[in-house]
């Protein structure tokens, strides 16, 4: 392998790294991926595919718990957190398994190490056993990120945990205590609160997901509250002591200082870029705030070295790193592509799920803007009725004259599939009559959305 010369060395085979192969390979290029861990990266091992594994098995407990309210009697649920994690492992595997065969039948070389920049055209692999100096054309930085972390608050992973410990706990804790009210902080708290433990969530921020709409993030907080899930915005954890009854938590709230007791802390404040150890500076790529600076091509400074995904900051998303893979590949086989931000949708595996694509309410305003806004409900929703799921609404922002629609947001059942429809609309430039004009199938969840879009074509035709 050390006289071969590639194409295209990806390093990192996570969901930016694996697309960004695959698609260079299909391009025709004499392509290797790079991985120091499980194909897959953060999202399929440790990410996306793992959480929502949880998630399911909590989603079952919970209709076994309700199953009477559905007229099926079923004797009490228990749960076995071995079960749910082997569940878990064993569709890991299964998915791993998926990425490397699609590595190979595309004829991808999959070298496993770690790999550094050591030349423009140069890449090096530490494995344990020897140092593999390769050549390569074009180099695609797919590195991804870590959990970051706070200062004096670092996890120990068993009194303060990250995103991947809490993956693996060997036992369902009874209290539980998050810092970060973002998607992956919601997302543990509907997981371990339907396990079981009482979850206390402490967001820095005047609301929890700061970047989706007020209106929709405001609900969400109102339905976790009502499943228990304490919720304290505007506050911060000012320390945190070892007590006989486990930790105890001082929180700075707007009502002043609180003290929580609680037996495990899960910190969840976001993701670093993981670029340190890739010897970038030291060959001329340009490092700013924190993270490889890119063009809309891709690109780093040095043209024929790219970066994508997590390790490039910006929205850290499977889909965006997929996506920002292809172009990369695209450019490196010498195409002109560049990345489009326009239409990203972006879902969390709440319960129920938030997904949202385009402007917001708030951004469209502070645009200047002048825009209606159609909502629906879902509490009449025969379809939402009929699952037993009929909490949220769907809320279309689009230009007041033109109908154009320029973002949608939901809070309800399946809003991470229900968001596609939206997507496909942005990205088409639809207009709201376009959907209210689509013949929507009855009963059916979607309809929740042709009555929003209802609702803005009569806010136009009105002119309010
Ligand atoms: P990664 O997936 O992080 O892959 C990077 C790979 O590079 C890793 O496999 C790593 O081992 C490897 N690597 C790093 N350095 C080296 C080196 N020097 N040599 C060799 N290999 C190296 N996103 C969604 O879209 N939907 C979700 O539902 C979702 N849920 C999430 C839940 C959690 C708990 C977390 C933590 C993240 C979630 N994400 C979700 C985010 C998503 O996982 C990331 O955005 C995505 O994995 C980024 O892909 P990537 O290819 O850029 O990097």
């Amino acid at each position: 392998m050390q006289n071969e010369r590639f194409d295209v060395i990806v390093i990192g085979g996570g969901p930016g790294g694996y697309t960004a192969a695959a698609k260079a390979s299909a391009l025709g290029g004499k392509v290797a991926v790079v991985e120091r861990s499980a194909l897959g990266g953060t999202c399929l091992n440790l990410g996306c595919i793992p959480t929502k594994t949880l998630l399911k098995s909590t989603e079952v407990l919970e209709s076994v718990k309700k199953a009477k309210d559905f007229g099926v009697d079923i004797s009490e649920a228990t749960v076995s957190l071995e079960k749910i994690l082997n569940r878990k492992e064993g569709i890991i595997k299964r998915l791993n398994t998926g990425v490397e065969f699609l590595m190979k039948s595309n004829n991808i070389t999959i070298i496993r190490g770690e790999g550094k920049v050591t030349g423009i055209d140069e890449v090096t692999v530490t494995t344990p056993s020897e140092e593999i100096v390769l050549k390569t054309r074009n180099i695609i930085v797919a590195t991804g990120s870590r959990p970051a972390a706070i200062p004096g608050l670092e996890p120990d992973g068993h009194w303060i945990m990250n995103s991947d410990q809490a993956l693996m706990l060997a036992s369902i804790p009874e209290r539980l205590l998050i810092i970060g009210g973002g998607a992956i902080g919601v997302e543990f708290a509907s997981i371990y609160q339907k396990l079981g433990a009482k979850v206390t969530l402490v967001e820095a921020m005047d609301r929890i997901l700061p970047f989706s709409d007020r209106e929709v993030s405001d609900a969400l907080k109102q339905l976790m509250a009502r499943e228990k899930i304490v919720v304290l915005t505007e506050s911060k954890v000012a320390g945190i002591q070892k007590s006989a009854e486990g930790l105890l938590v001082k929180v700075e709230t707007p009502k002043g200082s609180k003290e929580i007791q609680t037996d495990k802390v899960l910190v969840a404040v976001g993701r670093c870029p993981e670029y340190e150890n890739l010897g970038l500076p030291e060959i001329g790529v340009t490092v700013e705030k924190g993270k490889i600076a890119v063009n809309s091509k891709m690109e780093t400074n040095i043209p024929n070295i790219y970066a994508i995904g997590d390790v490039i900051g910006g929205i850290l998303l499977a889909h965006v790193a997929s996506a920002e893979g292809t172009v990369a590949a695209i450019n490196a086989m010498g195409g002109q592509k560049h990345m489009n931000y326009r239409v990203i949708p972006s879902c969390i595996y709440t319960s129920p799920e938030l997904a949202s694509v385009g402007l917001t309410e708030e951004e469209a305003v502070s645009r200047g803007l002048k825009i209606v806004v159609g909502k629906s409900q879902f509490t009449g929703s025969g379809k939402a009725l009929a699952m037993g799921e009929n909490k949220g609404l769907v809320k279309i922002v689009a230009e007041a004259v033109s109908g154009k629609i320029l973002g949608v947001h939901i809070l309800g059942p399946q809003a991470t599939s229900l968001i596609s429809e939206a997507a496909l609309a942005i990205n088409l430039g639809a207009v709201v009559n376009d959907i209210a004009d689509t013949i929507h199938a009855h009963p059916s969840l979607p309809e929740t959305l042709l009555e929003a879009a209802e609702e803005a074509v009569r806010l136009i035709e009105s002119g309010k």
